[in-house]
């Protein structure tokens, strides 16, 4: 049984009880509308933990636009069926008001890998994902988290501030799983028209065919200016950054010198969609 927990002292005396019996204990934090890409996350940390807690909540600190927040999907019994069948031990699913009480005051706020790509086009996304993983780290006390790497600088995000803030938790990403067409599962997907669904998967073809390009001497530059006419040309529209960058530490990159990344955000009618791939 997947016990469903709200409040931060509950869940305190439920953790503190299983780490008295020395259990490691893993978090998967997501926003609910649970897919397959969350389940993925909830199966890994079963494998690597003693006991899994799963968090849904969706965050009003990471949302820069009021109407994505009131359109984001919601559905918290089919969560906990999933979470059920995945043997998850605890959801923790706190209202705002839990997680910010009156009174609060505090931005976890996270210099240099915060600002390109989503950054520059989500002001503060990452505050608020930076001070809402803080207190679930510290709300959840977990010796190791689960991110997927659907949200690549996200993970990277959240390995700078385990890092620097010295958070015991250890951070572990996890593949981006996909629909059989290639399109990476977000729970936005379900705010796509049956047009713009079967449109989503040339994202991920035309990413694999650049990087394919690239990796045969191609210059980025060239690849993705390409690129981006095959998508405006396929029906996505506004495409935010397709970008080559490092591995490590996103900076920008021009050719495969160091481990690459393309990731890129763009529009799809109404929604937003954000992939990466490894070049
Ligand atoms: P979200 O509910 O969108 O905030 O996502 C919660 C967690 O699930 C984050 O760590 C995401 O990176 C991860 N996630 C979302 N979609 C996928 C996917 N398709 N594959 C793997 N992980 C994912």
């Amino acid at each position: 049984m997947t016990q469903v927990i709200r409040t931060a002292a509950e869940l305190r005396d439920k953790v503190a009880a299983w780490k008295r019996s020395g259990m490691l204990v893993g978090v998967v934090p997501t926003m609910g509308a649970l897919h397959d890409g969350h389940l993925s996350l909830a199966r890994a940390a079963r494998e690597q933990s003693d006991r899994v807690i799963v968090t849904v909540f969706v965050n009003p600190m990471q949302f820069n636009n009021a109407s994505d927040l009131d359109k984001y999907p919601r559905d918290e019994a089919k969560d906990l069926a999933l979470l059920e069948a995945e043997g998850v031990d605890v959801l923790f699913a706190p209202g705002v008001d839990e997680v910010y009480p009156d009174g609060f005051a505090t931005t976890v706020s996270i210099k240099g890998i915060t600002e390109p790509l989503e950054g520059a086009f989500r002001p503060g996304h990452f505050d608020g994902v930076a001070t809402v993983c803080s207190k679930l780290f510290g709300m959840t006390q977990a010796g190791r988290a689960f991110f997927g790497e659907k949200d690549w600088q996200q993970l990277q995000v959240v390995q700078r501030l385990v890092r620097d803030l010295n958070i015991p938790t250890r951070i572990i990403g996890c593949p981006t799983i996909r629909e059989e067409d290639g399109l990476a599962m977000s729970s936005r997907n379900v705010r796509l028209t049956e047009a713009e669904r079967e449109v989503a998967p040339r994202l991920h073809e035309i990413m694999q065919l650049a990087a394919a390009e690239i990796r045969d001497g191609v210059s980025a530059q060239i690849a993705l200016t390409n690129a981006e006419a095959a998508l405006l040309e396929a029906g996505f529209r506004e495409i935010e950054y397709l970008e080559l960058r490092t591995v490590d530490g996103l900076r920008p990159a021009e050719d495969l010198s160091e481990p690459a990344r393309m990731l890129v955000a763009l529009w799809l009618g109404d929604v937003r969609l954000i992939d990466n791939i490894a070049v």
